[in-house]
């Protein structure tokens, strides 16, 4: 569940975000609380008093993104300054699209400043550096110190006076990534039902697209003999819509795939890559077998979604459905996909189907507020610690489809297998990920 891809800013709408790091003090709340318009976090000149990550919407220009004020993100004074600062900036580089580095001009670059700018340069991240305190707008003199931090043009502001902070936020909104176009174009969610032969994907897809009320349109596949239906779901109250693979090659005219084994597996796997949810069908009289659990892990190691649907529910009794949704919840308990029973063949519980599906496409493309994640994990590392010595310092959303995490701890190495499945269960079980794949990624925070 470690490793994966990095960043993970894809495809998602989340606001573009802007975070304000620098050594402790040197005016970051003061600077979010003027772009934000109101006092979201305390302020004194006592060094440390921010004590919550500050985040707030902001707007310059047109543009608006989330601010996020780093300040106090590490509430123990134990750890050192230099740990603190480090932990700020790579921080700032998981989450932010852009990042504010905050300085004092009062106090030339310290050592803080340099290690925060040495984080931030071997990251590639961008940055804009601001120079703060510079009251006296007439003599900014002191600002061309900190060329020397090697993060290129010093910006002088004054965040409690409003000097030059309009100038700031106009290269902070210049370097922020394109505004994303609305979703046309974009591919819709994709669904597709893998299982064994004859376990009755033929028979439920025609139940599913040949009630025409859900099918909008029908085209030829971008894959040889595939089939792809668009379908209309209701799902949370909202009508969606959903490609729907037809893997069996099955039209609304019944024809259907003579397929050698080969291609059907090949055809299958393909449909797994593609699909954002496969939902796979088990025949309730054959049961749980190894072809099924197979799949089941093909679609976890793609980081894909599944969801069980049991087909022919109509040949047994209530007491057999029952253990195989115990057999299910226990062979894979990696995924936790969710179940349901249907008999294709009489119709019993096909209208579920579709409904199930967005429910669990809804998850894969889960989008947490940014400082829920990081409070849920300080509360599960709170119940239960990693490992003697081993801190676990902050939490991040880093990806969608599937959700990805990223957690810093002071001894990466040292945070088990045992322990990352913990953190990826319990988020699981909070943010009903059940049948996606949640992948939790350790990093160090020095
Ligand atoms: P596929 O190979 O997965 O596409 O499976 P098919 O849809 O061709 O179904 C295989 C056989 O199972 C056919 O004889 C179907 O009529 C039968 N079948 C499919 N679904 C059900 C069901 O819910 N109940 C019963 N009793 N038979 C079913």
């Amino acid at each position: 569940m470690t490793g994966g891809e990095a960043g993970g800013r894809g495809r998602t709408d989340r606001l573009p975000t802007v975070a304000v790091v620098g050594a402790p003090n040197v005016g970051k709340s003061s600077f979010v609380n003027r772009v934000v318009g109101r006092r979201s976090s305390v302020v004194s000149d006592e060094p440390g008093t921010t004590r919550d990550r500050g985040y707030s919407e902001a707007e310059w220009a047109g543009r608006e993104f989330t601010l996020v004020d780093t300040g106090g993100m590490e509430p123990s004074a134990t750890t050192g300054l230099q740990a603190l600062v480090t932990l700020q900036a790579k921080v700032a580089v998981e989450e932010a699209d852009v990042i504010v580095h905050m300085v004092d001009s009062r106090l030339g670059p310290t050592e803080a400043d340099a290690a925060i700018a040495r984080e931030l340069l071997a990251s590639g991240a961008k940055v804009v550096l601001a120079v703060n305190k510079l009251d006296n707008p007439a003599d900014d003199t002191e600002r061309y110190a900190f060329y020397a931090l090697g993060e290129g043009e010093p910006h002088a502001i004054s965040a409690i006076h409003g000097l030059g902070t309009g100038d700031l936020l106009d290269r902070i909104v210049a370097l922020l990534p394109e505004e994303q176009e609305e979703a046309e174009g974009e591919p819709l969610p994709t669904l597709a039902i893998v299982g064994r032969p004859n376990a009755g994907k033929s028979t439920l897809m025609n139940a599913l697209v040949g009630s025409e009320r859900a099918v909008v349109s029908e085209m030829p596949g971008t894959t040889t003999d595939a089939v792809e239906h668009v379908v209309r779901v209701e799902d949370a109250g909202e009508e969606r819509l959903f490609t729907l693979l037809d893997t069996a090659g099955v039209s609304r005219g019944a024809r259907r795939s003579v397929g050698v084994p080969y291609y059907s597996t090949l055809r299958t796997s393909q449909a797994i890559r593609r699909a954002d949810v496969s939902l796979l069908l088990l025949d309730a009289v054959e049961g749980l077998t190894g072809a099924d659990l197979r799949l089941a892990r093909e679609i976890e190691e793609s980081g894909r979604s599944c969801g069980v649907i049991l087909n022919k529910s109509d040949l047994v009794d209530a007491e057999r459905i029952r253990e195989l949704e115990e057999e299910v919840t226990y062979r894979m308990s990696d995924l936790e996909p969710p179940f349901i029973s249907i008999s294709a063949l009489t119709g019993r519980g096909v209208e579920r189907v579709l409904p199930f599906a967005a429910r669990i496409e809804r998850a894969y493309g889960l989008k947490l507020p940014t400082h829920e994640i990081a409070e849920f994990v300080n509360d599960l590392v709170a119940r239960s610690a990693p490992a003697k010595g081993v801190r676990i310092r902050y939490a991040t959303q880093t990806g969608t489809r599937p959700p990805r995490f990223t957690v810093f701890a002071n001894r990466p190495k040292d945070v088990r297998e045992g322990y990352i499945r913990y953190l990826a269960n319990a988020i699981r079980r909070k943010y009903d990920l059940y049948g996606v794949s949640v992948a939790v990624r350790v990093k160090s925070s020095h």
